[in-house]
């Protein structure tokens, strides 16, 4: 103890030294600079002070990590040397580059290879990322561009890292969070789940098209969250519906049946499907063939009542699309038809659309065909559309309430402008924002396994490329 209070004093007298020596140098700012200039120059000051108070630290314990017997080689399992008790290991961090980690150096007896077995104890994996900028840079990965991520660590941490070393990272823990999840769905759901805390699950599910790989391929999203018990005004509604409750995502590019079978169900079972508590599941999307077959993969229990939901600002959609067919583009009376209708079946369901449709007799070939599309649209979804029969159980009727299903999570990460992936490359970013997106004890789990020392190489895998 005695030992340690004074190496923590003296990194700490030297971190107070470099602190005078960097305030000094700047002192014109400190004295000239406008309030967020010295901000920004204390702030820049504070680095070389926190890497000399992280080096401070790591080399006190740098002997405490050991190995208390001599390491095996991962190559040949032969004994192996201590042949440096603190090899430098320079790292990037949270307080800038080349903060160096003095850990013991093994050799093997045998074939001579070297390693330090001890940064598996310091959490470190291969790359040169500390574990707490590890994190940073792959959440920001995730949420913005490349680069885009690479100019926020810059402006906000006041540090340098290459975008493609933040592609790298985020893509490592995107492949580790999607074989977590491969291997997930092979495993049975647990036998009792914790209580959900709510009679009501919601599922949402969704599509993107992503360019990858140099094709076009559809990214698949799921959502789930318990619904209520306590009610919120709804802005779709503004009527009362049950609270969406925390929220998590599975996101990957793969075929309908196993999108549902690995990603929905396991998804749908750790967020409590199974448990006697939930007595009904609320499937909401935009009644796309692939999502309405996938529904009935899900597993649901024979017990639970299912309200299977067409999200409303999809309907509208084909409603204003219907229209501008019949009336015109655009015209006032095309704008006035889609409000009068978009309002009515929210009161009264689909049946007096389905009349007033009847009703309407256009002129040209091409109206007369859309509007036929669009009834036999209603006619196949019409127990989907029965809006007023959802409100009245306070449910939710748009996918607004998780705004951050694919609209988010796919479009606008993997779909801007310019965007250019290779398959694995966006698989794996989206299975990491999906992560980043959900609720944050779930990202917070995530990095409680230190999964920086497992992440995973992205060039190991085939048609690996460089995206934006
Ligand atoms: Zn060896």
């Amino acid at each position: 103890m005695a030992e340690a209070e004074q190496a923590i004093r003296s990194a700490a007298r030297r971190a107070g030294e470099i602190l005078v020596r960097e305030l000094l140098a700047m002192h014109g700012t400190l004295e000239h600079g406008d309030e967020a200039e010295v901000e920004g120059a204390i702030q820049r000051a504070l680095l070389p002070v926190g890497r000399c108070l992280l080096e401070g630290v790591w080399s006190l314990h740098g002997h405490d990590r050991r190995p208390a017997a001599a390491p095996c080689c991962v190559h040949c399992e032969q004994p192996m040397r201590l042949v440096d008790a603190a090899r430098p290991r320079r790292l990037s961090t949270i307080y800038g580059e080349g903060v160096t980690l003095p850990r013991p150096y093994y050799t093997c007896t045998k074939c001579h290879k070297g390693g330090a077995p001890g940064d598996a104890a310091w959490h470190l994996g291969p790359g040169k990322l500390s574990p707490a900028l590890a994190r940073i840079v792959a959440e920001g990965g995730a949420r913005l561009a490349f680069e885009e991520a690479a100019g926020m660590l810059q402006r906000v941490l006041g540090i340098q890292v290459d975008d493609n070393e933040i592609e790298r990272t985020t893509e490592s823990m995107g492949l580790l969070v999607d074989a977590r999840a491969a291997l997930r769905a092979e495993t049975p759901a647990p036998e009792a789940p914790p209580d959900p805390g709510s009679d009501v699950l919601l599922i949402c599910a969704d599509g993107g098209r992503v360019h990858a790989g140099g094709r076009w391929r559809e990214a698949k999203c799921v959502a789930v969250a318990a619904l209520g018990p306590e009610t919120v005004i709804d802005t779709e509604t503004g009527r009362a519906r049950l609270r969406v409750g925390e929220k998590r995502y599975a996101a990957t590019i793969t075929d309908s049946a196993d999108f549902f079978a690995s990603r929905a169900r396991p998804l749908a079972e750790d967020c409590r499907l199974r448990h006697p508590r939930v007595t009904k599941v609320v499937l909401l999307a935009d009644g796309g063939p692939w999502i309405e077959k996938g529904w009935g993969t899900l597993g649901l229990p024979c017990s639970v009542t299912v309200v299977d939901i067409l999200d409303i600002r999809h309907f509208e959609e084909h409603l204003h699309a219907c229209a501008d067919a019949v009336f015109g583009e655009h015209t006032a009376e095309a704008e006035a038809w889609a409000r009068h209708w978009g309002e009515a079946i929210r009161k009264d369901g689909p049946d007096p659309l389905l009349q007033a449709v009847d009703e309407l007799h256009p002129e040209t070939q091409e109206s007369q065909e859309h509007l036929r599309r669009f009834r036999a649209y209603i006619e196949v979804n019409a127990h989907r559309l029965d809006y007023p029969a959802f409100m009245a159980q306070s449910l939710p009727i748009g996918s607004g309430v998780v705004e951050a299903e694919v609209k988010v999570v796919v479009n606008q990460r993997a779909k801007r402008s310019g965007m250019r992936w290779s398959e694995a490359g966006a698989k794996a970013v989206l299975a990491f924002r999906a992560l980043v997106l959900s609720a944050p004890r779930h990202l917070q789990a995530f990095w409680d396994t230190q999964p920086q020392v497992n992440r995973l190489p992205l060039t190991l895998l085939p048609g690996s490329g460089r995206a934006a």
